[in-house]
Order: structure tokens, then C-alpha cells, then sequence
């Protein structure tokens, strides 16, 4: 045990030595626009949640989550087969597939666990998986636990990608599964899905899009990048979460044809080895999708909120990724330069976190803002200010 232990602060030393080790800074309020964290005064000005349509602490949803656990309780004690599944589940399971546009969704205790039990029961060593590099983590560790045989393709190279499905089928595989994020989360660049539906067809691979960064917020109605895109039937299979623009509380799942729901109610091991969604969390999903659905007034704000930070930060001489997704990265380059930015912003008022290797290459270290739509146009003039105070002061613009 002392040497396991002992080895076990090395690796921690390692970590502190690299600069790379994380801390966490409690909030003490509801997350919002603005929040107020222990052992610093006043409030903050957040720019680093998902909560892009301010529903984290929106009362209609907390009545929501209050009826639920008056009528229904607290928790379910039972994974959804044995004894754990409310009516509530199924109303969530219908509501997300409608508002998809799928036959049918299935829940999972998170999105994490939907990408991590999807592949598995669908796809065996005859088949192949074929996955974007820049996929989030959850994918890669589903792609994992599945015995497909697996491609991989250089973020949105559909020249790359078009060369693995090739290979796929010139090596025989049954059936081949085309994953991808729908928005890339460290860059907020929008997978190529027109593109990619169409190699699809080429090659008669079933397409899988990770929506995590899109639901609520793209397309109309925010149904997401399918829907963005007008390529909704080109897209099979959808996975998602409730834990960002749907209220960010917690949970996720998988939505598609009928028979694909079907096969993982059985199989999926997250599904049938893990509890079911609190009956709270579920209710007020299904409003939150409700809310997401009628929110074209929110997604007006985010935009217009994402539009004015762009330029703002632009005229400021900030260097960003192209885009027009509210994730807006700020590019540093070293990573010192990206935490004593955040530092600084952090004391000037500001809460924005720094991203950098291994989360992103090396050389590409940022600041990762995101923005929503509770945010006034005084909290973005005051960031934007101390952006530029800050960004002066450490000579990264003029
Ligand atoms: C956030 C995220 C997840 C994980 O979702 P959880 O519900 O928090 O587990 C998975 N995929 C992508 C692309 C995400 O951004």
C-alpha cells in the first residue's frame, strides 16, 4: 500500500510540476449569468458554462422539479428494468424523440454513458467504426468497449474520411458506423454533417452525431445540427445530454430508429446496470424541452449575445477561431499565457477557464468562452473590457 501510494503522489507531483493540475472553485449561488463563489466577494461574470439558454435556474423548471418530488419521491433505487421505470420516463423518452425527430429515445445517467453503452450491442468484429479524431472522450471510450473494427479520420477531412470508408469496406466490414461530434467542443466548429451524409450514402455506412453542443440551440426550434444542416433524415442515430442547454442538470441519451432503441433497452450495459434518472430530473427535463422547443426569443439573445462578444473581442485584436457557434475561443498559444489570463480576468471579475494540452494540441492553448442567453449587454461591455485590460496588460494585443 505505501508503495502504491507513494507512486500515486509522484504522478500527482508530476502533475503540479507541469503546471497542468486542475482546481475546482465551489459556486454558491445557481449557476447563471452571474455567480457568486466562496471565499470571493461580490459576483462573477460567467462565461464558462453550457447553460446557453440560461435554464440552469429557471423557475419553471425548479417548480417543475419541486411538483415531481412531492408526487413522485426522490429516487427510483432500481435500474429501468427491474422496478425503475416512472411513467415520467417514458413521457421523457417520447418527448426527446419527438423533438428530434426519431422513433423513439432510450435514457441513460448520462451522455457519457449513452456514447460509452451505444456501440457495443450494435456493432460486433464484422462490423467497423469510423470516427472523427476530435470526437469527445465518452465516444472514444465507447468505440473502446466495442470489438468493431476501428478508422479514424483528421477532424472533418472528408477526404480522410471518404479513405476509411473505403478501406472499410475493401476489408469487409458488415456494417460501418460514422461517428461524430455535431459541434466540436474545444473549437465550436460544426461537424461537416451535409458532407458526410453524403459519403454515407456512398458507401452505406449509418451515421451517428453526438449532439451534446447543439441541442437547444441549433437549427430551428433547436433541434439541432441535423436539423441545422437540413440533413435530418441523413442522420440515423442522435446521443445527447440534459445537462447543458436542457436545464444542466443531469442525464443523456440516445434517440433513433425503433429497432436501435429497442436492442439497446436490452443490451446497453449503462442502461441495465446503472439506476434510472431521478424522477425531479426527469419531470423538469420535459419541461426544459418544452422551454428549448418555444425558445426562439432565447436562442435570438445567445446569438445576438455571440454576435456582439465576436466583434468585440475582434476590435479588441483578440485572435479567434472562426465560427458562429457561442462557444468563441480565445487563442493564446502557451498555455501560461492562456492561465495568467484567466487569473486576471478572474480578479478583474470575469470567470473564463484556460485550455490547454492535453485537452487541446500543444502550441494551442485558449481561453474557451461561452455565452448565453442571460447574459445583459452591460455584463458583455464589462468582460469585454476586462479582456482588454487584461489582454494590454500581458501584451497579447495592443
Ligand atoms: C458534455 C459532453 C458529453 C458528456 O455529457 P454528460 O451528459 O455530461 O455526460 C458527451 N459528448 C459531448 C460532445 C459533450 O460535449
Amino acid at each position: 500500500m505505501s508503495a502504491f501510494l507513494a507512486r500515486i503522489d509522484a504522478e500527482l507531483a508530476e502533475i503540479r510540476a507541469a503546471d497542468l493540475y486542475k482546481t475546482e472553485r465551489p459556486i454558491r449561488s445557481p449557476q447563471g449569468a452571474r455567480v457568486s463563489i466562496e471565499g470571493r466577494g461580490g459576483d462573477i461574470i460567467n462565461l464558462c458554462a453550457n447553460n446557453y439558454l440560461g435554464l440552469a435556474d429557471n423557475p419553471e423548471l425548479v417548480a417543475a422539479a419541486t411538483a415531481a418530488l412531492e408526487t413522485s419521491g426522490y429516487g427510483m433505487a432500481s435500474v429501468r428494468f427491474i422496478c425503475g421505470t416512472h411513467d415520467l420516463h417514458r413521457e421523457l423518452e417520447t418527448s426527446i424523440a419527438r423533438y428530434l425527430g426519431k422513433d423513439d429515445a432510450i435514457l441513460f445517467a448520462a451522455c457519457f454513458d449513452a456514447n460509452g453503452g451505444l456501440f457495443e450491442p450494435l456493432l460486433t468484429d464484422q462490423d467497423a467504426i469510423v470516427s472523427d479524431s476530435l470526437n469527445h472522450a465518452s465516444i472514444i471510450d465507447g468505440i473502446r468497449l466495442c470489438k468493431a473494427k476501428r478508422y479514424r479520420y483528421a477532424n472533418s477531412d472528408m477526404n480522410e474520411l471518404e479513405a476509411a470508408l473505403k478501406q472499410a469496406r475493401a476489408d469487409g466490414a458488415r456494417s460501418i458506423m460514422i461517428a461524430t461530434d455535431g459541434v466540436f467542443s474545444m473549437d465550436g466548429y460544426l461537424a461537416k454533417l451535409p458532407e458526410i451524409v453524403a459519403l454515407a450514402r456512398a458507401y452505406d455506412a449509418v451515421v451517428m452525431v453526438d449532439d451534446c453542443h447543439a441541442t437547444g440551440i441549433m437549427g430551428e426550434r433547436g433541434a439541432g445540427t441535423h436539423v441545422h444542416h437540413g440533413v435530418a433524415d441523413g442522420i440515423d442515430i442522435l446521443t445527447g445530454t440534459l445537462g447543458k442547454a436542457l436545464g444542466g442538470a443531469i442525464g443523456g441519451y440516445i434517440a433513433g430508429p425503433q429497432a436501435v432503441i429497442d436492442l439497446l433497452r436490452q443490451r446497453a450495459r449503462p442502461y441495465l446496470f446503472s439506476n434510472a434518472l431521478p424522477p425531479m430530473v426527469t419531470a423538469a427535463s420535459i419541461k426544459a424541452i418544452e422551454l428549448a422547443e418555444k425558445g426562439d426569443h432565447l436562442r435570438a439573445r445567445l446569438y445576438a449575445n455571440t454576435a456582439k462578444w465576436r466583434s468585440g473581442l475582434e476590435a479588441l485584436g483578440f485572435r479567434l477561431l472562426p465560427g458562429e457557434h457561442p462557444i468563441v475561443p480565445v487563442m493564446f498559444g502557451e498555455a501560461s499565457i492562456a492561465q495568467a489570463m484567466a487569473k486576471r480576468l478572474y480578479e478583474a471579475g470575469v470567470y473564463v477557464s484556460g485550455f490547454f494540452y492535453p485537452v487541446v494540441p500543444k502550441g494551442q492553448a485558449r481561453i474557451r468562452t461561452q455565452m448565453n442567453a442571460d447574459l445583459t449587454e452591460d455584463d458583455l461591455d464589462a468582460a469585454l473590457a476586462a479582456f482588454g485590460e487584461a489582454g494590454r496588460e500581458l501584451k497579447v494585443i495592443s
